[in-house]
């Protein structure tokens, strides 16, 4: 695992930016895996200015698929991932709707939704780079700490810490939904290179244990040390046990 240390939040967002800016520079077709939450948030902002203020990057061609969607929330939903694509990073740049791919949290047959999604992403050979945050508990996507995990996509029981965490983009608690979508680890592991990125005191825990703990599917982000290209954007914060 490369790890790059920096200063704060900004400077992560900084960071992740030019190394997608690179990316899709270098690979105009990039299969791109996107995250949502509020740690990538800097970094698609940053990715956009570059974007409007600049004539050599385009994202004509590029493929995102996104890793997870709550389940009962639609695109027109604010708090729904497919909402937060659109406005935080999509309607900015000149990527194609078609080429978007996020798992739809209503469709009527979820199962089957999960199924479809992996042979997508088989279709297309998976991702180049995909981009991560980590939850607190270590979670990856919303592959959440479990004695087994599902290594395709799946339906996932959201656990109390992740509903908690995520709560604040929610009115009231209770509007989280107890249930995801979500990309499993093999997806994940199979994209050529990872770009982890996480920011604040409150992820310094679960970056000690994601770099040096043992391998357990009690915390999924420990599998990506079985990954050969990850990289690891990380604040002073974040990185405060590790240093
Ligand atoms: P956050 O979530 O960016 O909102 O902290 C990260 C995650 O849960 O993966």
């Amino acid at each position: 695992m490369k790890i790059i240390l920096v200063e704060n939040y900004e400077e992560m967002s900084k960071e992740a930016a030019n190394f997608i800016i690179k990316e899709v520079k270098a690979n105009p077709s990039l299969k791109l895996g996107l995250a949502t939450g509020s740690t990538p948030v800097g970094t698609y902002k940053n990715i956009v200015e570059y974007f409007q203020n600049n004539t050599d990057l385009t994202f004509k061609n590029v493929v995102a698929f996104n890793l997870d969607e709550y389940v009962g929330l639609s695109g027109d939903s604010p708090q729904s991932y497919k909402y937060f694509m659109r406005n935080n990073f999509f309607k900015f740049l000149d990527i194609e709707e078609k080429n978007c791919f996020i798992p739809n949290g209503v469709a009527t047959d979820i199962e089957n939704e999960a199924k479809q999604y992996d042979k997508l992403l088989e279709k297309y050979n998976y991702t180049d780079v995909q981009i991560l945050g980590i939850g607190n508990n270590g979670h990856i996507a919303f592959n959440e700490p479990n004695f087994t995990l599902t290594c395709e996509t799946n339906i996932v029981d959201l656990k109390e810490d992740t509903i908690k965490a995520n709560s604040i983009f929610f009115d009231n608690i209770n509007d989280v939904p107890k249930k995801a979508i979500s990309m499993g680890m093999k997806s994940i592991l199979f994209s050529k290179k990872i770009l982890l990125i996480a920011s604040g005191e409150n992820k310094a825990k679960a970056i000690k244990e994601m770099i040096s703990g043992l391998i357990s599917t009690n915390n999924p982000a420990s599998l990506l040390q079985l990954h050969k290209d990850v990289t690891i954007i990380l604040d002073k914060d974040a990185a405060k046990y590790i240093l």
